[in-house]
């Protein structure tokens, strides 16, 4: 009955969150007893406008169990921490946290984590690595680490790998065992992973996600401020949308996308030299220009880079000279460019805004910009660079709306924001499938 109740409770999702009551960890002390159910919806703010609503809510999708014949909810609140505090108590002398994420596994994710931290740390930055990928941590064998870390009492001393502090979950799962990790234990986990680990000053803390959309992801960025994320795809996976889902999850979770890379883009042939793009070229490049997201480069497919991995030396220290390593440190370089560049304009959320929009008739589009530049828009042209797979080949970036079948009249009948990065609109033609990115919007202004 205790599943059932939680799976009911599933359906009730904080409309700011966007994630049901359940993962977000809202539901504390559920009692059960003879059909008479209680428990306590702990919100993140008393102030929280939607209270009521989701307690009713809750009230019914657990009344509808069967079996249940009276739910008893009470409501409190914690505010968590800001972000910032937590940051200080737990990494206070890290720069910056940098994710590393994929839509799913297998597509490199961590091949391209460690060689990034080492060629950070070939540059000369205090570098660190976090494998946080609870269901499969590879980076001890990328590294050849066989050792567990040191303990100085409650802490752990990461080992240091050609200058790069590296810590693990494969240094404390049981060899061989499938651990079955739950939300809480997990937020526990990545609490010690940052706070109970002597990282000491870094600039750069890459962190190896595990593949998709979970709990790992969801802790790390309430837990504290990330920089940004780095989302790694394969060409094939932006075909498949794959990576989009990672992209969108950072935007849901207030992380801005570093910068997307693009791995085994093409296959290099080391007897002869042909280049092949086994999986088509330079889809995530034309993705990532479509979202308004950095694109930091493309890494071939190479034997050099899987057996250099599988000897537990990443080839950026293996074969510093090689093609492959030269292709990291370029990306490496982009993405600390990019770190300075959101560093600079003060973080996140200095990215321009729409803060008021106005329609002042009904084709013309009027946005006022948190950065106090205003913007008319024409509605016919708006429509017609609608970003969408029905309007523009994805794989080749063509047009593939007619212009002709677009009414010259045209015009928005409504628009909604779309995380903190985007809007949509409905039109008066009843296309409504487009998401116009801010970036998109002020270059269209
Ligand atoms: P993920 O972390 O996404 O699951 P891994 O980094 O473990 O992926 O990589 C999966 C496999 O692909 C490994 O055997 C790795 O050596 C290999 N690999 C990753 N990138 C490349 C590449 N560019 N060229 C050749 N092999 C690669």
């Amino acid at each position: 009955m205790q599943e059932q109740i939680l799976q009911a409770l599933r359906q009730v999702v904080d409309p700011d969150l966007n994630r049901d009551i359940v993962s977000l960890g809202f539901i504390k002390d559920l009692k059960i007893r003879d059909g008479s159910v209680s428990f306590t919806l702990e919100l993140t703010t008393p102030a929280c406008p939607v209270r009521e609503i989701m307690k009713s809510e809750a009230y019914k999708r657990v009344m509808a169990v069967p079996g249940v014949r009276e739910v008893d909810i009470k409501l409190t609140s914690q505010v968590r921490p800001s972000r910032s505090e937590q940051k200080e108590r737990l990494i206070p002398q890290v720069s910056n946290v940098i994710p590393v994420a994929s839509g799913k596994g297998g597509v490199g994710k961590s091949t391209v984590s460690v060689n990034l931290a080492m060629a950070l740390a070939g540059m000369g930055a205090r570098v660190g690595i976090m494998d946080a990928d609870v269901y499969g941590p590879s980076i001890p064998t990328l590294l050849g680490i066989a050792r567990a870390p040191e303990n100085q009492g409650e802490r752990f001393v990461p080992p240091n790998v050609h200058g790069v502090k590296v810590i693990s979950m494969g240094f404390f799962l049981p060899p061989g065992e499938a651990v079955i990790w739950r939300g809480p234990m997990l937020h526990h986990a990545i609490e010690q992973f940052l706070g109970q680990v002597e990282w000491g000053a870094l600039d750069y803390l890459i962190v190896d996600l595990p593949p998709g959309t979970g709990d790992v992801q969801l802790s790390l960025c309430q837990m504290i401020p990330l920089t940004g994320a780095v989302v790694v795809s394969t060409p094939q996976d932006v075909a498949l949308k794959v990576a989009e889902k990672a992209i969108i999850m950072f935007d849901k979770l207030n992380t801005p996308v570093l910068g997307l890379i693009e791995n085994m883009s093409g296959f290099v042939c080391s007897q002869c030299g042909h280049h092949e793009d086994v999986f088509g070229a330079g889809g995530a490049r034309r993705y990532a220009l479509q979202r308004g997201i950095p694109f930091l480069g493309e890494i071939p497919l190479a034997t050099e880079i899987r057996a250099t991995s599988d000897e537990g030396t990443p080839i950026v220290v293996a074969r510093p000279g090689s093609p492959s390593a030269r292709v990291f440190s370029g990306l490496a370089g982009n993405l600390a460019a990019q770190v300075s560049i959101l560093n600079s304009r003060g973080g996140a959320d200095d990215r321009p805004v729409p803060r008021e929009i106005r329609q002042p008739t009904r084709q013309k589009l009027a946005i006022r910009w948190s950065d106090g530049k205003e913007s008319v828009l024409d509605a016919y042209r708006l429509r017609l660079e609608c970003p969408c797979a029905e309007c523009v080949d994805e794989s080749t970036g063509r047009k593939k709306l007619d212009p002709a079948s677009v009414p010259a009249d045209v015009w928005p009948t409504s628009l909604h924001p779309v995380g903190r990065y985007a809007m949509s609109f409905v039109w008066s033609d009843g296309h409504s499938s487009g998401i116009y990115t801010h970036e998109h919007l002020r270059r269209l202004s």
